[in-house]
């Protein structure tokens, strides 16, 4: 593993599952945010967030997507929430070729949460300001950090090679090609 020591900004979302309603008003915001063009539709299995929910026990724990891994992890812990059982996957913020869960439905590329990354940058991630009940809080602090080139590159191949299986690898030579003519 390559990794760098850099001082960045950490943005962090903060979630107090005791206030989530199961409204998933957050994932609403989130697909249509990453919608293409940008707010153009509505689609949850899109969405960056989701929403574990049983309503039978009024349990809703909002999860957002982390890092892309590519083989489904050896963990098979499991979590007793009154009197329920979850398995390790159900909170587990991994784009995982074991689930349906934050992989892209059309495409199969997976979905990461990127904090609602703009230019002119957002005041707050929309998720944190659709989310009424307090759920959801954004906050932001200084920290030194160990950048992971290799997770990231591994990342950036994965979604190459889907795109490459959907298109054709000419198609995607030609899109980057006027890309980087910024075409
Ligand atoms: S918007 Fe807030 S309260 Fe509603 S499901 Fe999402 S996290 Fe829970
Ligand atoms: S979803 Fe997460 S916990 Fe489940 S197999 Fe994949 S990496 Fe492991
Ligand atoms: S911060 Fe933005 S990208 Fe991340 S889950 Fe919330 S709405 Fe989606």
């Amino acid at each position: 593993m390559k990794a760098v020591v850099a001082t960045k900004t950490v943005k962090e979302i903060r979630i107090d599952v005791d206030k989530c309603t199961g409204c998933r008003a957050c994932e609403t915001v989130c697909s249509a945010f990453h919608a293409k063009p940008r707010y153009s539709s509505v689609n949850p299995a899109r969405s960056r967030i989701r929403v574990v929910t049983d309503e039978i026990n009024d349990e809703y724990v909002p999860v957002r997507a982390g890092n892309f891994t590519r083989a489904e992890c050896d963990g098979r812990h499991f979590y007793q929430l009154n009197g329920k059982q979850y398995s390790e996957c159900s909170f587990c913020r991994a784009a995982c070729p074991s689930r349906d869960f934050f992989i892209e439905p059309d495409s199969g590329l997976p979905l990461k949460c990127d904090m609602c990354e703009d230019e002119p940058p957002l005041a707050q991630p929309l998720c944190v300001v659709a989310c009424l009940p307090g759920c959801l809080t954004y906050e932001e602090r200084q920290v030194e950090t160990a950048v992971d080139e290799t997770e990231e590159r591994e990342a950036m191949a994965r979604g190459l090679e889907s795109l490459v299986n959907q298109h054709g690898i000419e198609a995607v030579i030609d899109r980057l090609k006027r890309l980087s003519k910024g075409l």
